[in-house]
C-alpha cells in the first residue's frame, strides 16, 4: 500500500530543502526509450520517437545515481516503457529494483495498451503507474492519440486498445496499484473534464492530475484555452468532483502573487478542498531528466528543451548545480516559501504570461492560498508588480523556447 496521499506528496519540491531551505536535486526521471506504438496530438516528445533504437547498458547510469546522495523518487518514462518486454527484462526492472534498493517512491508514465501481464511484472516496484486520459469514448481515443500517423490505423484497432487500456487501468486498480491518470485543461477536454474524472473514478483511479497542455513538440501548433477558459474549467471540475479521487493540480497556471482577485479565489478555494492539491512544478527544481539512450541531461523530457549537460561526462548533480545558478537568473527564477510557491513552469509561463519577469513578484501574506509545505525564514524574490495573465494566450513564436537563459532553448 502506498503511502501517499493529499497530505504527503514525494514529488513535491519544497519537501527536498535542506536545513537552510535551500532545495536540491532528489528527483530522477530516466527515459528508457524513444520507440512508442501511439503517436499523441499532445506528445511532448513526437518528433523524437523513433522505430529503432540500440539497447545501452544502465551500469554506467546507475552509477551516476549513486552519486545523488538526497534520491528520493525515480520516474521512468519514455517513448512507451512497456513497449516490448525486453527493454522491461534488460532496463525498467532493474532500474526500478535499483530505485527501491535506496528507498526511493517510484513512478512509470506508460498508455496501459499492452498485455496486462506486463504491467503485473512491474506493478510491485512502482509506487505510482501514471497514464494519460483525455477521453470519452473510443472515437475520441482514435483522434488524440493517432494524430501523429499519416496513416489512421482502423477504427477497430483504436477501440480495441481503448477498452485494453481501460481493462487495464480497472485491473490493476483491483490489484492495488495506485493508478494516477493525467488530463489536460484543453481545447480537447473543455466542457468534459467532469465527465472524464467520474469516469476514472469508475475505473478505480486513485489520483486525477490536471495540467495545461505543454505548447511543445506535437503540440506546439495546438490551440491552448484561454486563462478564463481554464479558471472556469477548474471551478466546474471542483464542483463535480468524485470526493473519493485525489485531483493534483500540476504546472498550475495561476500563482499567490496574481492581481487577479478571479485567481487568488480559486486558490482560497483549492485549499479549502480536502483531497485537492497543487504541486510545485519538479523539473528543473528538484528533478532532471536523463535520457539513457543519449546520455542527454535535460530539465524536463519536452523534447523543445535542449540538454544541459551530458551523464557520460559529468556526474548529473554537476549538471544541476549549473543548471541552477543558471535558472537563478532568468525571469522564472522566483520563489515565495512563505506560501509555499516555487514559481511557474517554463512553458506554461511562457505561453500565458509573455514578458513577466516573475522574479519581481511576491505573494502577499493574505494571498488566500498557503501550501501544505509552506515555511518561512526563507528568502523570497523581489518586489511586487502586476502580473496579469493572457486571457487568449500567445502562441511561443517559433515553437521553441524564448528563455533569457544560455542553458535552454
Ligand atoms: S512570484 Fe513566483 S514564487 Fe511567488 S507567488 Fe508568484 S509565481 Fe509563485
Amino acid at each position: 500500500m502506498s503511502a501517499m496521499s493529499p497530505m504527503y506528496d514525494p514529488w513535491e519540491a519544497l519537501l527536498s530543502r535542506n536545513s537552510q531551505g535551500e532545495i536540491r536535486l532528489s528527483s530522477i526521471e530516466v527515459t528508457v526509450t524513444g520507440r512508442c506504438n501511439l503517436r499523441c496530438e499532445h506528445c511532448a516528445v513526437g518528433d523524437a520517437l523513433t522505430i529503432k533504437e540500440e539497447r545501452p547498458d544502465i551500469g554506467p547510469l546507475l552509477r551516476r545515481l549513486d552519486q545523488i546522495d538526497h534520491l528520493t523518487t525515480l520516474s521512468i518514462t519514455g517513448g512507451e516503457p512497456s513497449y516490448d518486454r525486453e527493454l522491461i527484462e534488460s532496463t525498467v526492472l532493474p532500474l526500478l529494483r535499483y530505485a527501491k534498493n535506496r528507498g526511493c517512491q517510484t513512478q512509470i508514465n506508460t498508455n496501459l495498451t499492452f498485455d496486462v501481464d506486463r504491467y503485473l511484472l512491474i506493478a510491485p516496484f512502482v509506487d505510482v503507474m501514471h497514464i494519460s486520459y483525455n477521453y470519452l469514448t473510443p472515437e475520441d481515443f482514435a483522434v488524440l492519440t493517432f494524430a501523429g500517423l499519416r496513416r489512421r490505423p482502423a477504427p477497430k484497432t483504436a477501440e480495441a486498445l481503448f477498452q485494453r487500456l481501460e481493462a487495464n487501468t480497472r485491473r490493476l486498480a483491483e490489484e492495488g496499484v495506485f493508478v494516477s491518470a493525467e488530463s489536460m485543461i484543453s481545447p480537447r477536454t473543455q466542457g468534459r473534464l467532469t465527465k472524464i474524472h467520474r469516469r476514472l473514478a469508475e475505473l478505480g483511479v486513485r489520483r486525477h492530475e490536471v495540467h495545461p497542455l505543454y505548447p511543445s513538440d506535437f503540440a506546439r501548433e495546438l490551440p491552448l484555452l484561454g486563462l478564463d477558459d481554464w479558471r472556469a474549467e477548474a471551478l466546474a471540475l471542483l464542483d463535480g468532483r468524485d470526493p473519493r479521487v485525489w485531483i493534483l493540480f500540476g504546472t498550475f497556471p495561476f500563482y499567490p502573487c496574481s492581481d487577479d482577485p478571479r485567481d487568488r479565489e480559486l486558490l482560497a478555494r483549492i485549499a479549502r478542498e480536502p483531497g485537492v492539491t497543487v504541486r510545485n512544478d519538479p523539473d528543473g527544481r528538484i528533478r532532471l531528466n536523463v535520457n539513457l539512450l543519449d546520455g542527454g541531461i535535460y530539465v524536463t523530457d519536452f523534447a523543445d528543451m535542449g540538454p544541459i549537460g551530458n551523464w557520460h561526462r559529468e556526474p548529473i548533480r554537476d549538471a544541476f548545480e549549473r543548471w541552477r545558478d543558471q535558472w537563478r537568473h532568468t525571469r522564472f527564477g522566483c520563489q515565495c516559501p512563505h506560501v509555499g510557491c516555487l514559481g511557474p513552469n517554463v512553458l506554461v509561463a511562457e505561453a500565458y504570461y509573455p514578458g513577466v519577469d516573475f522574479r519581481r513578484r511576491r505573494a502577499p501574506e493574505e494571498s488566500g492560498w498557503r501550501g501544505r509545505y509552506a515555511i518561512s525564514g526563507v528568502p523570497v524574490s523581489g518586489e511586487r508588480e502586476s502580473v496579469m495573465g493572457e486571457g487568449n494566450p500567445a502562441k511561443i513564436a517559433d515553437g521553441r523556447l524564448n528563455i533569457d537563459s544560455p542553458a535552454l532553448g
